[in-house]
């Protein structure tokens, strides 16, 4: 619950923010894809990437289906991404239902094909039960952190989370996680999406605090579906504020409505993170190019060369 001093400091944070207009366009990004199931998602995620491409991001990311049910899409997405774009690709991994020995030719494949850049997770269970790790594999990400790191200098990007992770015990544990994680090897974060910017602004100086200097990207996660975003809220343990349930009533039979909605929601919160200084936004784009697109627009950034020519 949001502490009457801590809406102070949000008012007064937001009365400080610096209107649209203002915003310098000093920003980075880096952008979240999935890789896709049949042909017609794979021509959706390359229009996508080509829109996207040309707002410069840092990195874009693919992830890893639970319990590596993506292994073979997810390398060749990477792989492709890595031999046609000067974007530096970073592919997820996870620990989930695999050896140490499978992870790691998974990642030695990734070094011998030019990719760089991996994101190390732990993973889930499949179907939601409490995580067990596979006897020969690795226990936490931070242990993964520390194997990849074996088999090359590898740039790693871990997963935070200012809410915490619900299988955490307090904030803390999760923060030493974290820590851990970084003094493994890990070079940023990445955090779980959420929705208020104070939650963000709070975790990343609690990091600070904790001697955590290494970058922490927010994750963001444009809205334009809330049921949607509730299964996937509960299931991490981002909390959905009821402003935001309320706003998207009544906009069902709004699909165009919706996404003006949602645009504006995530510049909102963006806007309000910049404010607090931060200057470098990673999206989950769920393979749609408009939302995160006009949110950089928004946000200052502008292409850096004109968009390619849309996929077949
Ligand atoms: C940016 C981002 C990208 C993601 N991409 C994917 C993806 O591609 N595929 C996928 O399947 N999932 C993905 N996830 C989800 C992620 O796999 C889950 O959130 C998972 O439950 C935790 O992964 P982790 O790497 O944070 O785990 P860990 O950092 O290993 O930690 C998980 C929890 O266990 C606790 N813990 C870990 N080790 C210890 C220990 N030694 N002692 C006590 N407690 C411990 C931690 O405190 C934490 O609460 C992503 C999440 C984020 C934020």
């Amino acid at each position: 619950m949001t502490s009457t001093l801590d809406s102070l400091a949000e008012a007064r944070r937001a009365a400080a923010s610096p209107l649209f207009a203002d915003l310098a366009g000093d920003i980075g990004v880096s952008f979240e894809f999935f890789p896709p199931k049949t042909e017609k998602m794979e021509a959706q995620l390359w229009e996508t990437f080509h829109t996207l491409e040309p707002l410069a991001p840092r990195f874009v990311s693919v992830t890893y289906g639970a319990g590596g049910s993506t292994r073979e899409r997810t390398h060749a997405t990477v792989a492709r991404i890595a031999k046609e774009s000067p974007v530096p690709p970073a592919a997820h991994l996870t620990c989930v239902e695999a050896s140490r020995e499978e992870i790691d030719a998974v990642a030695r494949a990734y070094w011998d094909a030019g990719v760089r850049h991996i994101v190390a997770l732990r993973g889930d269970v499949p179907g939601g039960e409490p995580y067990r790790a596979h006897p020969d594999g690795y226990a936490n990400a931070a242990e993964l952190v520390a194997g990849l790191k074996a088999i090359a200098p590898f740039d790693i990007s871990v997963a935070a989370y200012p809410e915490t992770h619900p299988d955490s015990d307090c904030p803390q544990a999760d923060l030493d996680n974290l820590k851990r994680k970084f003094d493994a090897g890990a070079t940023r974060a990445i955090t779980q999406f959420f929705f208020s910017p104070d939650a963000f602004l709070r975790f990343r100086d609690a990091a600070a605090a904790a001697g955590i200097d290494a970058p922490i990207l927010p994750g963001i996660l444009p809205v334009s579906n809330v049921s949607q975003t509730r299964r996937m809220a509960d299931m991490c343990g981002t909390s959905i504020p009821a402003w935001m349930v309320s706003i998207f009533d009544g906009l069902d039979d709004h699909p165009a409505a919706r996404q003006l909605v949602a645009a504006t929601i995530a510049a909102e919160l963006c806007r309000r993170l910049y404010a607090g200084g931060v200057r470098d936004f990673h999206f989950y784009t769920l393979n749609r190019a408009e939302l995160s697109y006009a949110i950089c627009h928004m946000l200052g950034l502008r292409p850096t060369a004109p968009a390619k020519e849309k996929a077949a």
